[in-house]
């Protein structure tokens, strides 16, 4: 195999062929190395290999060449300098928090991320005496009016779940940078394909896998990438430690979804702007919140920000819950999960479901209306996806 400098090649070629070290059978498909450790050929080699003087596998808790292979893809198109992967999304938030944080350190954080990253900060790093404020995603002076001596990090996703407002990622970073601390980007929704947080200031990315790269809802996983240095001091001695390594298996079909994932995400990004472009024109409801809209409040940054607006739209019925339950309940076709990024289409219900354990005072001031219906727009035929969300509209 000839050795490519794939730094030289766009992420679509990259999604491809980057990664793979073919071994003496000539294989053309990426194997899965289905083994848990490795045999050295003395002891000397053995004491050499533990101590990190000479490279080379050592156990797949800390290494694997089928991981090894989707970190480095996955790194190539995010174009960062190193990437590790986790057994899944919140593993490698968790790493990040574990890696980088120590009692008395301060987090701020977006106030619409996903749950459990939420409940991460709140009921456990807090346990260790970290503090975490909560701001809104895209009131840039309230960060910057949050932020402390002892913050240690900035974190937000950008788009938010589910209302899908965008954040400045890089005006964050410079307000990060400016007080000495990092930027990091849950880049889950909006992929390299759509979105480089590096190119724009940020320090660390982190993904969930699970959604857009797998695309097929098939496996759980992470990912957490950022420059040599933050990895090899503060993550790689946590995963070797924790032990929340991906399996060659799901990293085996990380590493097909993202041969694919450009062309998916194109896909489905076009499907959805037609899909908002459409709900607007229905009778029954109120507002649509997809950032390609002209309505939608931050349409010039997202335009500066993403290469396309994403896959998913949520919308909020005049009806309130009974109306937006009867939507869900007609439909035949879609799928009623939380989960999104899938080539099926799936249809849920925030305020009664990913944001049902919140106080009704804490959804109302996040935004969350009872008639809000959130839709990951999938590759199904946009006309059925359509004939499906008319049953109960
Ligand atoms: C799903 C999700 C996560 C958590 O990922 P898991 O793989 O489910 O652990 C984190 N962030 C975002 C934005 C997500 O959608």
């Amino acid at each position: 195999m000839k050795d490519i400098n794939w730094n030289d090649y766009s992420l679509e070629t990259q999604a491809i062929r980057a990664g793979h070290k073919r071994t003496h059978e000539d294989e053309h498909s990426i194997p899965i190395f289905a083994t848990s450790s490795y045999v050295f050929k003395s002891a000397e080699e053995a004491a050499l290999r533990f101590t990190g003087q000479k490279p080379g596998n050592i156990y797949s808790r800390f290494t694997n060449p089928t991981v090894n292979a989707f970190q480095e893809r996955l790194a190539l198109m995010e174009k960062g300098e190193r990437c590790l992967a986790f057994s899944s999304g919140m593993a490698a938030i968790m790493a990040v928090g574990m890696g980088l944080l120590k009692a008395g350190d301060h987090v701020l954080c977006s106030r619409g991320v996903f749950g459990n990253t939420v409940l991460m900060f709140q009921n456990y790093f807090s346990k260790f005496g970290v503090e975490t404020d909560f701001v809104d995603l895209i009131d840039t002076a309230a960060w910057e009016a949050a932020i402390k001596p002892n913050t240690r990090f900035l974190f937000l996703e950008t788009p938010s779940n589910p209302l899908i407002e965008i954040a400045d990622i890089s005006a964050l970073a410079d307000i990060a940078h400016k007080h000495g601390s990092l930027l990091i980007v849950d880049n889950c929704f909006c992929t390299p394909v759509l979105q480089k947080p590096f190119e724009l200031g940020a320090d660390i990315v982190i993904h969930s896998a699970t959604k857009y790269i797998d695309g097929q809802g098939r496996c759980v996983g992470g990912a957490v990438i950022a420059s040599d240095e933050i990895i090899e001091k503060f993550i790689y001695p946590y995963l070797r430690t924790g032990g929340a390594t991906m399996s060659p298996f799901n990293a085996w079909v990380f590493l097909s979804g993202l041969e694919t994932l450009a062309v998916r995400m194109k896909a489905h990004c076009d499907s959805a702007f037609e899909l908002a472009k459409w709900l607007e024109q229905q009778p029954g409801i109120d507002k649509v919140h997809y950032p390609g809209l002209a309505s939608h409040a931050q349409h010039e940054l997202v335009k500066r920000q993403q290469s396309h607006f994403g896959g998913i739209v949520s919308f909020e019925l005049t009806g309130g819950k009974e109306h937006a339950w009867k939507l869900i309940d007609a439909t035949e076709m879609l799928s009623i999960t939380a989960n999104l990024g899938d080539v099926k289409t799936t249809i849920t219900h925030p305020a009664t479901t990913t944001h049902g354990r919140l106080a009704p005072e804490v959804r109302a001031a996040a935004g969350i209306k009872n008639g809000l219906v959130r839709i990951s727009v999938g590759l199904e035929s946009l006309e059925d996806i359509k004939k499906d969300i008319l049953r109960g509209l």
